[in-house]
């Protein structure tokens, strides 16, 4: 039978406080100074880890703290900046475009608004929700690769098309707790329910997860 939303939304209260008990410091792990750095740090991080986005990072700001600066830089020189995260030319041009227009349409600055925000080069709506909600706080759901697998598991949506995800999500989970749901499902995704192997055994959310592996698979695992 399909669940209600109602009941998913009462299931999915139950999952959150779990998760803010077991990561309690539970944040953004790139590390940003301010909403711009925290863009660019966030465009890197696309088919990269965040801790390899960490490591280039202080370099890279250190040259090229601000959109001005950035806008002004050479391609080539982002590039070797950044080349140990993957697809660096694609990310150092995308960097480029999007520090001159930050500095041509809105002062150098970065807008808070999601449609302005996705119509800057190189970032799409992942990123964008990144930098609204991390970076000013206005509430929004980023949709990952572990958010994707885990609201599956949890059968709070059937989906793989993340905005499709995104906007199911945004029915079943408190508007106050969108920014740091993707931050506790990161945590638990790289913790626990680790992909291909999550350690049902473990988990807390046990009771709550109808995808639990039954007690022989459990059995296995101990
Ligand atoms: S019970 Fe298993 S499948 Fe469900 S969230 Fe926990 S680790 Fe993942």
């Amino acid at each position: 039978m399909r669940e209600s939303l109602k009941n998913k939304q009462v299931r999915m209260q139950r999952i959150i406080e779990i998760l803010y008990e077991i990561y309690p410091d539970s944040k953004c792990s790139l590390e940003h100074r301010s909403p711009f750095q925290l863009l660019i740090s966030t465009m890197l991080s696309a088919q990269c880890t965040d801790d390899r986005v960490n490591l280039v990072t202080p370099k890279l700001f250190e040259h090229y703290p601000t959109a001005e600066r950035m806008a002004s830089a050479p391609v080539e020189h982002l590039a070797e900046l950044v080349r140990s995260t993957g697809f660096f030319n694609n990310k150092a041009k995308n960097m480029s475009a999007c520090a001159q227009t930050l500095l041509q349409e809105y002062g150098g600055e970065v807008p808070a608004d999601l449609d302005a925000l996705v119509k800057l080069p190189g970032v799409g709506r992942k990123t964008a929700n990144v930098v609204l909600g991390t970076g000013f706080h206005i509430p929004g759901l980023v949709v990952d690769t572990h958010v994707i697998r885990i609201a599956n598991l949890l059968e709070m949506t059937d989906q793989k098309d993340a905005v499709k995800i995104e906007m199911e999500l945004q029915k079943i989970i408190d508007k106050e707790h969108w920014v740091m749901f993707t931050h506790l499902i990161i945590d638990h995704g790289r913790a626990v329910c680790i992909a291909r192997r999550p350690q049902c055994h473990r988990c807390r959310l046990a009771e709550y997860c109808p995808s639990v592996l039954p007690e022989a698979a459990i059995k296995k695992q101990l």
